[in-house]
């Protein structure tokens, strides 16, 4: 089982907590790869809270199949490479955001990136 608390997955507005196991599962997989805690930034979004912090209208949030993710002592870069071993996330969502130093990922149907720096893509 993940070791992080499910609750951290729910909306952090209202609590609601709609996750599609296929993110569970990834995040466990990731979880196991670099053996250390994932903190959740954001995971379930409800489309008010969306709306409220400026996500895409169709947000991969909202469908309970995105996370924001951070690892103390692991940095953005080195997380991102991290995803790209965990086949979900490869073939699904993955934004980096250097500056704000967390990762996104989701389990979409088909490969999508942004903000990867150039000499950081995946070549796909
Ligand atoms: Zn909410
Ligand atoms: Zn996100």
């Amino acid at each position: 089982m993940p070791s992080f608390i499910v609750s951290e997955l729910g909306c952090s507005h209202c609590g609601h907590l709609f996750i599609d196991p296929r993110l569970l599962e990834a995040l466990d997989e990731l979880q196991q790869n670099i053996k250390q805690p994932i903190q959740i930034l954001s995971a379930y979004r409800c489309p008010t809270h969306n709306r409220a912090v400026g996500g895409a209208p169709r947000s991969y949030h909202i469908r309970g199949q995105a996370a924001d993710i951070r690892v103390h002592g692991l940095s953005t870069r080195a997380l991102y490479r991290a995803a790209l071993c965990v086949p979900a996330f490869r073939d699904g969502g993955i934004g980096v955001y250097l500056h704000r130093n967390y990762l996104h990922v989701d389990v979409r149907d088909c490969p999508y990136r942004w903000g990867v720096p150039r000499h950081m893509a995946d070549h796909q």
